[in-house]
């Protein structure tokens, strides 16, 4: 978190700014450069987009590109476009603002305890994939395109040069619904599997994306822990650490 439903989100809080001046701006020295980000002074923004997990505000003088890492939350006017992130914190504590854009009477801030939020002006998104919202067209081309990859299904998932937007969170909620074991090795996966996943991938996010966001799912923050059972099966789910990040997966009905 927050993943690319969260950044959505984010986009269309910033959004409601477009067409004003970005009068001032600080940013956190660990999270980028502020002496190149106030280039976008005076500038009036024009639009506001999304690459995978990425926010772009685009300005008459260039755009900055906002990162979230884990714990990021947008906050416009001092609403908090999501309250709380499932490693994040419902507090609101300003020393944790990490980049502030003043746009006249409005504030774009983002607020993040852990700093590992990201921002760069006029970012380069050429290397990442389709975008998690893509049609299932596109998403069943660019799971082809790994068919090779011996890697484990969840990390080919997490790929963000193949798919963007997808994270941990929902990786493991369409791997659930398609009923894939995670650490499957994604060239094992049968022309079955594949269309499987296609179809997963595109009524989860949407499903999620009108949930309210990526913790919405049915293997969400509420039942990672030890002890929690499939919500299908009834049996305990499995935690393993697999590319990298904790996973939770039924070992009945995924295989
Ligand atoms: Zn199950």
């Amino acid at each position: 978190m927050p993943e690319g439903l969260e950044a959505e989100i984010y986009r269309s809080a910033a959004a409601t700014l477009v067409g004003r001046k970005v009068t001032a701006i600080s940013v956190d020295s660990l999270c980028g450069d502020e002496h190149q980000l106030r280039s976008v002074i005076n500038g009036r923004i024009e639009d506001v987009a999304r690459h995978g997990k990425f926010v772009d505000i685009v300005t008459t003088r260039g755009v900055i590109g906002m990162h979230f890492g884990m714990t990021g939350r947008l906050i416009v006017d001092e609403i908090a476009a999501i309250d709380r992130l499932e490693y994040g914190s419902a507090r609101d504590d300003r020393r944790w603002d990490r980049i502030i854009l003043q746009c006249g009477n409005s504030v774009i801030r983002v607020n993040d305890p852990r700093r590992w939020s990201r921002y760069s002006l006029d970012p380069d998104h050429s290397s990442l994939g389709i975008d998690l919202l893509s049609s299932k067209r596109a998403l069943a081309t660019a799971l082809r395109s790994a068919s090779h990859r011996t890697s484990a299904v969840k990390g080919v998932l997490l790929d963000q040069h193949l798919i963007a937007g997808l994270g941990n969170l929902l990786a493991d909620e369409v791997l659930f619904d398609a009923a894939i074991d995670p650490a499957r090795s994604f060239d094992s996966l049968s022309e079955q599997n594949h269309l499987t996943l296609t179809e997963s991938i595109f009524r989860v996010v949407r499903t999620l994306g009108r949930r309210g966001g990526s913790h919405t799912g049915r293997v969400g923050p509420a039942i990672r822990r030890v002890g929690a059972l499939c919500p299908i099966d009834g049996v305990e789910l499995q935690r393993r650490t697999i590319a990298g990040r904790t996973t939770f997966s039924c070992p009945v009905h995924q295989s």
